[in-house]
């Protein structure tokens, strides 16, 4: 059985005091012991970003990949090796900007892994410019009079895509992030978490303070998850900042409706070669 120290990285998160991806990490530590998940048996993808710094700081394999390009990596490798739990990272500037055309067809697609979004609602890396969820009229460096773009709603883009598990968390509240990682992780299919993970060094609308007043569990308050119009109503809803699992679908996935991935993928294909070659090409690669 593993343990959550198992999955301590010896680098150390390069994060400002405070960030909220913090909170993502130290919820994926505790989240794969509690599943019984070892460390061997996990991929942590990546684009770029502060929050794709990630792979590096937990103990799994990784690949920290280009900017918005994490899900068709991830997606590789999960069809490659079926047996692996593939969990993709990165920030709403890779996510929800450049890389949102590999979201969009991930969500229809259906592929079996988890894409944890941490959205802060600004780019934190290149020091504070407008992201596609940063507020209307939100003043930034690259926007000084004000944000005049509509923000993207990464929840109603998700459920019009066709994504099979849709929720969205604060990584303040443990509890709560915890039970919808398992969750999303359990859910057989493509699961998007969109999570309020705040940039306190660029972001002083989008506050952990702002969240602690603002944010409210809708699993508690008797949300239907197969409903998707009611997930549709919480995800546009204006009176607070509702989280929680918003909507989950028990449609099958992927691998499950492409055969010829399913009876052999690629990790258990033979190579043809003896052991030999095998070792003199792993030797020029690595
Ligand atoms: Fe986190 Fe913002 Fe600092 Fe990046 S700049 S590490 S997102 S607080």
């Amino acid at each position: 059985m593993s343990e959550m120290k198992d999955f301590n990285s010896t680098t150390h998160p390069d994060w400002c005091p405070g960030c909220g991806d913090f909170g993502l990490l130290a919820g994926l530590k505790k989240v794969y012991p509690t599943m019984g998940i070892e460390a061997h048996n996990v991929m942590t993808v990546s684009g770029i970003g502060c929050s794709s710094n990630l792979p590096g700081f937990i103990n799994t394999y990784g690949l920290h990949t280009l900017h918005g390009r994490s899900l068709p990596i991830a997606q590789g490798v999960k069809l490659a090796n079926h047996s692996l739990t593939v969990v993709a990272v990165g920030g709403d500037g890779d996510g929800y900007g450049i890389g949102v055309g590999h979201l969009v067809h991930a969500m229809r697609r259906n592929i079996d892994m988890t894409y944890i979004v941490m959205n802060n609602l600004i780019y934190g890396l290149t020091t504070g410019q407008t992201s596609p969820t940063s507020g209307l009229g939100m003043k930034t460096k690259s926007t000084p009079f004000g944000n005049p773009e509509l923000p993207l709603n990464p929840l109603t883009l998700a459920l019009g895509s066709g994504c099979s598990f849709v929720a969205r968390v604060y990584t303040g509240h443990m509890e709560q992030l915890v039970r919808v990682l398992q969750e999303a992780i359990k859910h057989q299919g493509f699961a998007l978490v969109d999570t309020f993970s705040p940039c306190v060094t660029f972001n002083k609308v989008n506050t952990h303070q702002f969240y602690k007043e603002n944010v409210r569990d809708i699993n508690k308050e008797g949300h239907d998850t197969s409903d998707v119009l009611a997930a549709f109503k919480q995800a546009t809803r204006e009176d607070y900042v509702a989280t929680g699992i918003f909507y989950q679908n028990e449609r099958s996935c992927y691998e499950e409706s492409e055969r010829e991935t399913l009876a052999q993928p690629l990790v258990d294909h033979k190579l043809g070669i003896t052991q030999s070659d095998l070792d003199k090409l792993v030797a020029e690669f690595v």
